[in-house]
């Protein structure tokens, strides 16, 4: 099964683009190609979400 990637500016699900040995990363929404150490996972994303949401509920405990 082919891994899904994900934009670090945006979140878009980014497009794979097979270049003559390297592999890029194209987010459709930025318009920008993204350097395969900018990606982000699947797990990425999962930690990232998991922290905005812990953030967003220590400001409503102050
Ligand atoms: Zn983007």
């Amino acid at each position: 099964m082919e891994e899904t990637f994900y934009c670090p500016d945006c979140s878009s699900k980014l497009e794979r683009i097979y270049g003559c040995g390297s592999d890029s990363y194209l987010c459709n929404t930025c318009r920008n190609l993204i350097s395969r150490k900018r990606i982000l996972t699947e797990k990425d994303m999962v930690k990232k979400v998991v922290e905005l949401v812990a953030k967003k509920l220590n400001e409503k405990d102050i």
